[in-house]
């Protein structure tokens, strides 16, 4: 059986290498790839011209005719970006097996006043919010409501579209950015105000096949650049799973007050949502859970640790997601802590080096595995493009053992200024003690 990954990111190698561990597998092509996917033998990089200018109706046209011609049996598409642009919707009219949301669906996503607007309408707890079009209303209710606050552009702005205001003045520039000077285009035309929600943030993610609902693991995201949650936002500096914040009582709250109203909501409103369903949490003080986002995809570096963790036949769970049998499948974790730490290319995130040689991968063991993102393979050599270059993960049976493997491996790989933290899974640490 052929398989397909679409995406070229550290995510879309973790999930095409556990797929790949399937017994009845004969190659997982991932589209368009990256250095680590090209060097597996087990996996295959597909490489389509019409890929280069993005998922335009040409480039999802040229995957669909790929995995017709190659007889893949499923598709598993792992970044946004295709998702909002209809790859689902493309391949199931062309009678092809794929996994994710519909575009209407993908708009828990792609549009955070329909994601507000729907968890309003169902009840679902999120921070209070308002959506403007107008930059003067906007400025108005900002003075109302004070700083903290959170400025966010409606449509999917790579990480950018998001600004934590810690004062007026700073929301307020926000605003102009977004819908005076038009800096982030037709995803800023329009922005919700919302609420800061105070917390410990956690990752969860489960699968859906329309009506039932598979939690996976747990985890939580380190997403600022530096040591302590200090620096700018990013894409992810590294994640770990299990994540002890999210309890088992606080995990059944999850399911029953977020994630089940969400699949019965959309189902309510004529939007069938398959595929991963990611919500970002904020957690207060009191353990309260509250939705500071959905995405309709694993996260990135989510998928790296969860994935590792992962027991069993991967490529079954997806084929039972895409048959609406997911009530019949039951997951295995491995009980270790898995940890990964992202190695960021020097000039991340505002202005990524590209180019330099790496050098220094450590093989994979039942301990340690490096996933790569940014990087290619030209003549044999491993060159980054970018970004977030590898993410090493380790496992371990603590949160401290697993640090100490991945921080071992890290000490073997270099390259030009490669940039990384040395705190990723702090807050396990300090609620175990
Ligand atoms: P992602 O890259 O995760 O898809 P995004 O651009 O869709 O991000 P959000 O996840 O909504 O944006 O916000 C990014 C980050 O901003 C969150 O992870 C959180 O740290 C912070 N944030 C967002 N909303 C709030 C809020 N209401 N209160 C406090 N912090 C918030």
């Amino acid at each position: 059986m052929k398989l397909m990954v679409v995406g070229s990111g550290g995510r879309e190698h973790a999930l095409a290498w556990k797929l790949a561990q399937s017994p009845r597998i004969q190659t997982v092509y991932v589209a368009p790839g990256n250095g680590g996917t090209a060097r597996d033998p087990r996996l295959s990089n597909v490489e389509l011209p019409e890929l280069a200018e993005g998922f335009t109706p040409a480039a999802l046209a040229a995957l669909a005719d790929f995995a017709e011609a190659e007889k893949v049996a499923f598709t598993l598409v792992g970044p946004e970006a295709p998702l909002a642009a209809g790859i689902v919707n493309v391949f199931r009219a062309r009678g092809l097996r794929v996994f994710g949301p519909t575009s209407e669906a993908a708009q828990l996503e792609s549009s955070k006043d329909f994601a507000k607007a729907f968890m309003k309408r169902h009840g679902i707890p999120t921070a209070e919010y308002e959506t403007f079009t107008d930059a003067d209303a906007a400025h108005r209710y900002i003075d109302a409501k004070g700083a903290p606050i959170v400025v966010k552009a409606d449509g999917l702005a790579a990480g950018k579209g998001v600004v934590v205001a810690t004062s007026v003045d700073e929301a307020h520039e926000a605003v102009d950015m977004m819908l005076g000077d038009n800096k982030l285009g037709q995803a800023g035309a329009r922005v919700v105000i919302e609420e800061f929600l105070a917390g410990e943030e956690a990752s969860f993610i489960v699968m859906v096949d329309g009506k039932h609902v598979l939690p996976l693991a747990t985890s939580q995201d380190h997403k600022r650049l530096l040591d302590g949650d200090t620096g700018p936002n990013t894409g992810g500096m590294g994640a770990y799973s299990p994540a002890p914040v999210v309890t088992p009582q606080l995990h059944a709250r999850v399911m029953r007050e977020i994630i089940l109203p969400t699949v019965r909501g959309m189902e309510a409103d004529g939007i069938r949502f398959t595929g991963f369903l990611y919500a970002g949490l904020m957690i207060d003080a009191n353990g309260n859970p509250r939705t500071l986002e959905f995405n309709c995809r694993m996260g990135d570096p989510e998928t790296q640790p969860i994935m590792a963790r992962l027991k069993g036949d991967f490529a079954k769970v997806v084929e039972l997601a895409i048959d609406g049998r997911l009530d019949t499948v039951e997951l295995s974790w491995d009980r270790r802590t898995a940890l990964g730490v992202v190695l960021a290319a020097r000039g991340y995130p505002e202005n990524p080096a590209k180019g330099d040689l790496i050098a220094g991968i450590p093989d994979e063991t039942d301990a340690s595995v490096t996933f790569h993102g940014g990087t290619t393979l030209r003549d044999g050599k491993l060159t980054s493009t970018g970004g977030r270059v590898l993410c090493v993960v380790g496992l371990s049976d603590s949160v401290r053992g697993a640090q100490a493997t991945v921080y071992d491996t890290i000490n073997q790989i270099s390259f030009e200024g490669m940039q990384y933290r040395r705190d990723i899974g702090y807050r396990a640490l300090n609620r175990k003690h």
